[in-house]
């Protein structure tokens, strides 16, 4: 809480008040989180974020993580695909499967029943451990699905998902999910809250920097020219331990006559290298704004990870390869224009440096997904300040109210849609200025550690209640 006191005064005096009525509720209580990955993936940065939070505040919080075989992390990949309304490898969901998913569970639940205790509460994390609900509830434990997946609009593919999971679910006390139009007619209404992802604004990510700052670590990333000379302390961000880092590798940057100038309008979308993320629409939209002579003497960067020798994302490096072939096949001019960057990855927080001063550097943010669960790019360019142009799908419609927090594309595949709206954000700075400013306020008031820890307080007392009405029904 002291180091968020730093970084946002008004999230930590929030956030303290959630995390005393969460201590009030909990009394001796164990909060239990189980996932499937103490490392990588969203899941995992939440709850790293989160928890140290509750320590901090004496609630007994533990994190705990499953295991499996490669066969049930394939069976719980198809399930995640199908949730997303997607077929995957298209293998079956059937009884086999099933089986299998059971058997693992159970061996997990072996692992872990001796440190639960009746009256914990235990949030299990998405489709992998939804198996363990009815286990954990018998143990006399209050048990909080979490599912971070789901679509706007359901399909046969996500149908076939929460039908494989629906049994299992039955269990659970309450459900939370990301945004209301994700909860799936398997669940009662009754039982869901809906609580949005947050960022952490003390991280290497998100934490606040001075414009020089800026200016040294995307000149010195190589990412914009002219950035200030000599790297050293000015490239300095804080890291998580408290140490500090300083930004001393280079991007890998594809141009066609040197990078960026620093004093021209740079446009920027942040991605892993996916097609759903949509980077030849991103160059398409900007290649049609500039040819209708709109946006000024703005460039447009493309950033990603690096993805050369990566070998378990063939995807992105397909990604990426396509997105060059297109970026190639641009007219000079255009080509002078477009400029594609693969941060490296090395060290996880240097790259999130990295991206915080990009971010904080552009002129206009944007997030041309065609699909997104909760865009974070979104909320963290918002959190600073910048005006965002983003696709109406998925979460991106809870994050940005159009017109006030942001721009929304009502097509996301639509170029003359996005070049004209990139190019008022670009052209009217007072547009501009008043959609960041909003941007930011509206991450204050609803994405941030306070807003997550005060939802999860609500609903644990919520639940707390629900238990002890359970417990007098049951002995009386
Ligand atoms: N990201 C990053 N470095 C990169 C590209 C992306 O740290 O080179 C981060 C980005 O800042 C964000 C996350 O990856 O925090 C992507 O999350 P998002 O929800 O936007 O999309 P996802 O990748 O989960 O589909």
């Amino acid at each position: 809480l002291a180091t968020l006191a730093r970084h946002c005064p008004e999230a930590a005096g929030a956030a303290g008040r959630a995390l005393s009525a969460g201590r009030a509720a909990l009394a001796t209580r164990t909060i239990w989180n189980v996932n499937s990955t103490a490392r990588g993936g969203g899941v995992a940065e939440l709850l790293a974020s989160l928890l140290p939070f509750a320590r901090g505040a004496d609630i007994t919080v533990r994190w705990g993580v499953i295991g499996g075989d490669d066969r049930f992390f394939h069976v719980t990949k198809r399930l995640h695909n199908a949730l997303h309304g997607a077929t995957g490898d298209g293998s079956p969901l059937d009884e086999g499967a099933r089986a299998h998913y059971e058997r693992v569970l159970r061996d997990d639940f072996a692992g872990m029943r001796s440190l639960l205790r009746p009256g914990d509460v235990v949030i299990l994390h998405d489709p992998q451990t939804a198996g363990l609900c009815g286990s954990v509830a018998r143990l006399g434990c209050t048990v909080v699905w979490r599912c971070h997946i789901g679509i706007d609009a359901p399909n046969d593919e996500s149908d076939r998902g929460w039908r494989f999971l629906a049994p299992y679910l039955a269990d659970a006390h309450a459900f939370v999910f990301s945004r209301d139009a994700y909860i799936p007619s398997v669940v009662p209404r009754a039982r869901c809250t809906v609580i949005s992802p947050s960022i952490d604004p003390t991280t290497a990510k998100n934490q606040a920097m001075t414009p020089t700052t800026v200016r040294a670590i995307v000149g010195a990333a190589g990412l914009v020219a002219n950035g200030l000379e000599g790297a050293g302390r000015e490239t300095a961000f804080e890291r998580a331990d408290g140490s500090i880092g300083a930004v001393t590798r280079t991007v890998d940057l594809v141009h066609e006559n040197g990078v960026p100038p620093a004093d021209a309008p740079l446009v920027v979308q942040v991605s892993r290298w996916d097609r759903l993320k949509d980077p030849i629409g991103v160059i398409d939209g900007f290649a049609h704004m500039a040819r209708a002579g709109r946006g000024g003497p703005a460039h447009l960067l493309l950033a990603g990870p690096q993805v050369d020798g990566v070998h378990d994302d063939p995807e992105g490096a397909e990604t990426f390869a396509e997105t060059r072939r297109h970026w190639r096949d641009l007219p000079a001019e255009l080509r002078r224009r477009v400029h594609l960057a693969c941060l490296p990855m090395a060290d996880v927080e240097e790259n999130a440096a990295m991206v915080n001063a990009l971010q904080r550097h552009a002129a206009v943010v944007v997030q041309k997904s065609v699909r997104e669960g909760f865009g974070l790019t979104v909320t963290e360019a918002m959190w600073k300040g910048r005006p965002m142009l983003a696709s109406r799908v998925g979460g991106i419609q809870d994050q940005i109210e159009h017109g006030r927090s942001g721009l929304l594309l009502v097509d996301p595949k639509d170029p003359e849609e996005f070049a004209a709206h990139l190019a008022d954000l670009l052209d009217d700075r007072a547009l501009a200025d008043r959609l960041g400013e909003a941007a930011r306020q509206r991450v204050r008031e609803r994405f941030l550690p306070d807003s997550h820890l005060g939802s999860y307080a609500a609903l644990l007392q919520r639940c707390l209640a629900e238990a002890d009405t359970r417990k007098r029904g049951a002995s009386a």
